[in-house]
């Protein structure tokens, strides 16, 4: 085999079909909502917690939605419900409460 000098990266693809979305079906349950952000960011651009620590609610919803519970919850822990994601979603979602939504999900049904 020719040596280049360089490994190809290790695929970071994400089959959706081997993940456990249950406790992501739960959420969506209290909160359809949920399922209408388009990943645009503005939260994360607002996000008082951000500026100081890796916080970002489009990144926990995309973590949730791969089934990357644990790196979601890690984010949300920075998370100091100050409510000015909920000003600037373009969807209107309510992401304060879809916030309180899966802390209580995640936290509690395992
Ligand atoms: S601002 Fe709203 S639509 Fe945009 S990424 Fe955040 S939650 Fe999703
Ligand atoms: S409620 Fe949480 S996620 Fe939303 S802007 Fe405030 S600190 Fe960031």
């Amino acid at each position: 085999m020719i040596d280049f000098g360089f490994t190809l990266s290790k695929s970071s693809a994400v089959n959706l079909t081997n993940i456990d979305d249950s406790k992501f079906n739960a959420l969506l349950e209290v909160e359809p909502d949920a399922a209408r952000c388009m990943t645009c960011g503005s939260c994360a651009g607002s996000c008082s917690a951000g500026v100081f620590a890796p916080m970002s609610l489009r990144r926990v919803i995309a973590a949730l939605q791969r089934g990357a519970d644990k790196e979601a919850l890690s984010m949300l822990s920075h998370c100091m419900l100050c409510g000015k994601c909920t000003l600037v979603c373009p969807r209107g979602l309510n992401t304060r409460h879809i916030i309180l939504s899966i802390m209580k999900i995640y936290n509690t049904a395992d």
